[in-house]
């Protein structure tokens, strides 16, 4: 029998338990000891699911971070986090979450920095490093769990973060350089090994993905050291890398002396048959032949087309698996009763694709004969997945074959249009306006969800939410804002709101994915051609303008946004169905604009985290990226102001792209870093205005007006003032209107008083 394998188990449980659990405990509802029973009645969960396999992960489950989980095995959890001997599982959530100085007798904690996990929307917490840095080890967590497999019959193989990736994803807090840890970090890891061994684990999973970046000599070097060193481990090491295609690093990851390789052939599909040229004869390949990353069923034919002539070849050297962990799929597609029945029939969720692995399997051991039936059933789902008329429509795909370079492009230059948009829309200096979303209250999430469900009726619901956008413009006016905006109460997430509205798009009622801790997202499933049957927004933003003299700014998500926060196709390049998209928004773009709408905002909040692994990938996915969004806002007249909206501040690497999209006006995330950011923006030249956030709408604190004026004169000594505008730093969705109104008013103070100066 082929060996099959998994990689990790979505932990957050099919219902989301393990959330409720631990937001219960954090607010001191639960007792640590029920969030432990439900812990592990997940782990145990989990593992009955995978029993099939001939070997289960175990150090998958995280209470809220496998990374931090790696921290504390290693003995390296923040200094800030507490004595060694103080409560444990404090000192893990002191770290993961922060602490704030209320909350306890002596003084906050900070939380460990968040950052994402290589290409995914999972974030992690970063590690943190220092020249005292010492690691030490505490194999609790592993040593207990490795148990509770075993009590539950699965062949357990721990899973843990080797230790170079280890370092790489960690920070230097002084300017100690990461790989100088390595000789103190190894010996533990060196001890690990061994007590895992001792505790009768025969495989051990050591994921060093950074294997599929781009890698100075130092990390190659510092690989080859490692794994040299832990050569004499009793353990099988399975080297485990995902994500991502190995490149120029595949020589050294055959070579490393270790007793197996995890390639992840989804990606790598092409590197398949060099890795088993280069692997010594006495490794085994795990190959990863379902993709973790997607909810698409496998097309089993044709992946067993390419891999039983590699079976022929390796024999029982050859293992399969999922591409990566399947943290970043949902649980179970079973809970998806309500979805129409023939998109479901196309998707695999977690439990799904454990089960096509176990067909693969049974079919390269036994036959294709031994699992015919299912591999019919197989077929014919994707057949009918290929020729559904719902996934093809062929005036999208004649719209997206006539796209010329002239779509994206304004009539006129910035220079030129600005000077027009000036004299229309008489704006002061330092012109107010915020990122789009005001508090979404609780009476506001009620009407949503009462109307979602039946429970009030079309026109009640539209009376709701005219009033809200009222209230909000209301406000705005005494605030004196210049650009005001809708509010966004009719919105529950910036991409599902668009999402259920375009066709080729479907809704799971449970597909959750961890983003972080608690966390969850539930990305929307594109499975077919993009087209947007009517106006999706017009209706809210005309009524708004109709309130009020003052210019108002109509509200748009933009295509690369909506893409990379969605589950999309994998029949067709991300490029395509970006184009679709933009196609799709650009209309409504058209029809803002013919509704008197004169400033729209396209917000790209995810532009940046689309970027690909390996920077020599960045250049081909920026100039799609922003042809899309230079299609969807640039068929508008001169006096049109386009605005856009990214909440993230690292534009460095990216500006040359930025200044491409040709916005006439981009606002961005900047005020905790006190406008150093827009030393890339000064560096480049970047022409057209700049909106730098001046209130964190992450942190409770409502900032002064002598702060904002400070931030804006650190601004003005980079960008000319005559090009900025003072806004938040994002939308304001998750504060309250008490913070809301000082804030605000605070920021349009500090605007008079710099027209003044
Ligand atoms: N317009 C959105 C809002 O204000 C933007 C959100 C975002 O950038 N994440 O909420
Ligand atoms: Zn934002």
């Amino acid at each position: 029998m082929v060996t099959t394998h998994n990689l990790g188990f979505p932990r957050i449980g099919q219902r989301r338990e393990l959330k409720f659990a631990l937001e219960g405990y954090w607010k001191g509802e639960l007792s640590e000891d029920n969030l432990q029973q439900t812990a592990a009645g997940l782990r145990a969960s989990n593992w009955r699911h995978q029993r099939p396999l001939t070997l289960a992960p175990v150090g998958d489950f995280s209470l809220y971070d496998q990374v931090l989980d790696m921290s504390a095995t290693l003995g390296n959890l923040p200094k800030r986090s507490g004595k060694a001997d103080d409560h444990e599982l404090d000192r893990y959530f002191r770290i993961a979450r922060g602490r704030s100085p209320a909350d306890n007798d002596c003084c906050g904690v900070h939380a460990g920095e968040m950052t994402k996990w290589f290409d995914t929307n999972y974030h992690y917490i970063v590690p943190e490093f220092d020249a005292d840095t010492r690691f030490s080890l505490n194999s609790t967590r592993l040593l207990e769990q490795l148990a509770e497999a075993r009590a539950v019959g699965v062949n357990a193989k721990p899973a843990i973060i080797g230790p170079v990736t280890y370092l790489w994803l960690g920070k230097s807090k002084d300017d100690t350089d990461r790989l100088s840890l390595l000789d103190d970090l190894l010996p533990v890891y060196a001890e690990l090994l061994q007590l895992l061994a001792d505790n009768g684990a025969e495989w051990v999973q050591i994921d060093e993905p950074i294997l599929v970046t781009e890698l100075g000599g130092d990390w190659r070097h510092a690989l080859n050291l490692a794994y040299h060193n832990l050569k004499a481990s009793p353990v099988k090491l399975l080297l485990t890398t995902y994500f991502g295609q190995l490149r120029e690093n595949l020589q050294l990851a055959c070579e490393l002396p270790v007793a197996g390789l995890h390639l992840d052939a989804t990606n790598a599909r092409d590197e398949v048959s060099r890795v088993t040229d280069w692997l010594p004869g006495h490794k085994v390949l795990s190959l990863g032949v379902i993709d973790g990353r997607n909810i698409w069923k496998t097309d089993l034919q044709t992946t067993l087309d390419w891999l039983e002539p590699v079976y022929q070849k390796l024999q029982e050297r050859l293992w399969i698996a999922p591409s990566c962990s399947l943290l970043h799929v949902p649980v179970d597609l079973n809970n998806e009763t309500t979805m129409d029945p023939e998109i479901r029939s196309w998707l695999a969720f977690a439990r799904q694709k454990l089960e096509e692995l176990q067909l693969l399997a049974t079919a390269l051991t036994d036959g294709q004969n031994a699992v015919a039936r299912e591999l019919k059933s197989n077929a014919d789902a994707i057949l009918s997945r290929r020729n559904s008329t719902r996934v093809t429509d062929p005036q999208v795909r004649k719209a997206v074959a006539a796209i010329t370079p002239e779509l994206g492009r304004r009539k006129s230059s910035y220079k030129h249009r600005s000077a027009i948009q000036a004299s229309h829309l008489q704006l002061p200096r330092y012109p107010t306006t915020t990122i789009g979303s005001f508090p979404q209250t609780k009476d506001i999430r009620q009407t949503r969800l009462k109307f979602r469900k039946g429970e009030l009726a079309p026109e009640e619901y539209h009376e709701r939410i005219r009033a809200e956008i009222r209230h909000c413009v209301e406000e705005q006016e005494q605030l004196g804002l210049d650009v005001l905006v809708h509010g966004e109460a009719e919105r529950n997430d910036m991409v599902e709101y668009f999402g259920e509205q375009l066709e080729g798009y479907v809704f799971s009622r449970f597909g959750w994915v961890q983003s972080y801790g608690s966390r969850c997202v539930k990305p929307p499933i594109l499975f077919g051609d993009i087209s947007r049957p009517k106006a999706m927004t017009v209706e809210w933003i005309r009524y708004a303008q109709s309130l009020t003299d003052k210019p108002l700014k109509g509200m748009l998500t933009g295509p690369v946004t909506i893409l990379n926060w969605s589950f999309v196709r994998d029949d067709q390049p991300r490029k395509d169905t970006c184009l679709q998209l933009a196609l799709a928004i650009r209309k409504e773009v058209l029809d803002l604009e013919q509704a008197g709408v004169n400033i729209i905002q396209i917000d790209e909040a995810a532009l940046r985290e689309g970027l690909p692994l390996r920077q020599s990938d960045w250049q081909t996915y920026l100039d799609w990226a922003i042809e899309a969004f230079r299609i969807t806002s640039n068929g508008v007249k001169d006096d049109t102001q386009i605005h856009t909206h990214m909440c993230y501040s690292e534009f460095n690497d990216i500006i040359e792209a930025i200044a491409r999209m040709d916005a006439d006006v981009i606002t961005i995330e900047t005020s905790r870093s006190d406008m150093e950011l827009l030393d890339a923006f000064k560096g480049f030249q970047y022409p057209n205005d700049i909106g730098p956030g001046v209130y964190d709408i992450h942190s409770p604190n409502v900032p002064g007006t002598e702060q904002i004026v400070s931030l804006m004169n650190k601004a003005a000594e980079r960008i000319p003032a005559e090009r900025l505008w003072i806004n938040p730093d994002c939308g304001l969705k998750t504060r309250s209107w008490e913070e809301v109104i000082p804030a605000l008013r605070g920021m349009v103070a500090a605007a008079r008083e710099l027209r003044e100066a």
